[in-house]
């Protein structure tokens, strides 16, 4: 149909379709003292069902105050933000849900100046199928399939993370580089998927021998990384001969003894580039093959 023929809806009434749209159409005023509430809020979807609109309409303090976790300082930072430079508000929150996980909402807004303070004009959907669906990408993105450790990518990042706080509060930080001794062997003794088995014993029980806040990544093949926050070189280091002991003496499924492992142990140096501090614990793990194996290395 030829665009000038096409002639506006008669018959559609704005309220029956804002209520029946999967999403909420509002407009939030905050105050210059601060105060917040909505002006309108409306729409349809389960976001709604659970708020009292009328309180909302008067103060939406005690809503923000309820949001779970990180989530209430991140939105009043959000709002503070779009207010001060007048541009979009976009962010998410878990909206708490009786007796039910809380839903993940979007909120898109764009700001303008009031005479008493701010007032947003925007939308907010559910987008909780969304979120467990990326949820569920960055694990796949972040975890090695075999030992369901966290992967090279995911140590990257967090060990990024943990330099740069080292740096800036000049707390310690160490690695390990942990490398199985004759895999390949003990590959063509008892057979790849007796030696899948031993890459997934040796991550849980390494795993289980670590403080929580460390994390153990399988770097590849029969190689892991093992991060240490606040911890000194010489803690590290009592603590990779802990772990080599223990797995020495493990019964993977053929006996005690058949799998041992060499450590390089290393600690971060404030400002250095990674490459650096990865280089000397590697450096230290090949001291350790070269001395016989089984065995820790340090590397200052
Ligand atoms: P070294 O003591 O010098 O480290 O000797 P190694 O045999 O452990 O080292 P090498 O690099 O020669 O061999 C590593 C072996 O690890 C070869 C490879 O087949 C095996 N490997 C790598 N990834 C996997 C895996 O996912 N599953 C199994 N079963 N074996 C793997
Ligand atoms: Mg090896
Ligand atoms: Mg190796």
């Amino acid at each position: 149909m030829p665009v000038n023929e096409i002639t506006a809806p008669q018959n559609v009434c704005a309220d029956q379709l804002i209520a029946a749209i999967p999403g909420v159409i509002f407009q939030f005023h905050r105050s210059h003292n601060g105060h917040m509430y909505f002006p309108y809020l409306e729409g349809g979807g389960v976001a709604l069902k659970h708020v009292d609109r009328d309180i909302l309409a008067q103060n939406a303090g005690g809503l923000v105050e309820q949001l779970t976790g990180s989530d209430h300082p991140k939105i009043m930072s959000a709002i503070e933000r779009s207010a001060r430079w007048m541009l979009p508000l976009t962010t998410r929150f878990r909206l708490p849900f009786p007796k039910a996980n809380p839903h993940w909402i979007a909120v898109s807004a764009r700001p303008e100046p009031v005479t008493d303070g701010v007032r947003w004009n925007g939308i907010m959907m559910d987008i909780s199928d969304q979120v467990t669906e990326e949820q569920r990408l960055r694990k796949l993105c972040d975890t090695d399939p075999l030992t369901e450790l966290p992967n090279r990518r995911k140590l990257m990042v967090h060990l990024t993370q943990l330099a740069s706080t080292s740096t800036r509060h000049g707390t310690p930080l160490s690695i390990m580089m942990v490398d199985i001794d004759h895999f390949k062997r003990l590959n063509d003794r008892w057979g790849h998927l007796h030696g899948d088995d031993v890459l997934k014993q040796l991550a849980d029980k390494t795993q289980s021998l670590l403080r929580c806040e460390d994390m153990v990544a399988r770097l590849g093949g029969e190689e892991f990384m093992v991060v240490l926050p606040l911890t000194p070189l010489q803690q590290c280091h009592t603590l990779a001969n802990r772990l080599r002991q223990a797995i020495s003496m493990h019964d993977f499924g053929m006996g005690a003894g058949h799998v041992t492992l060499s450590i390089g142990v290393a600690e971060y140096r404030c400002g250095e580039p990674l490459t650096s501090l990865i280089e000397r614990a590697d450096q230290a793990l090949y001291s350790a093959k070269d001395i016989g194996r089984n065995c820790v290395c340090i590397m200052r």
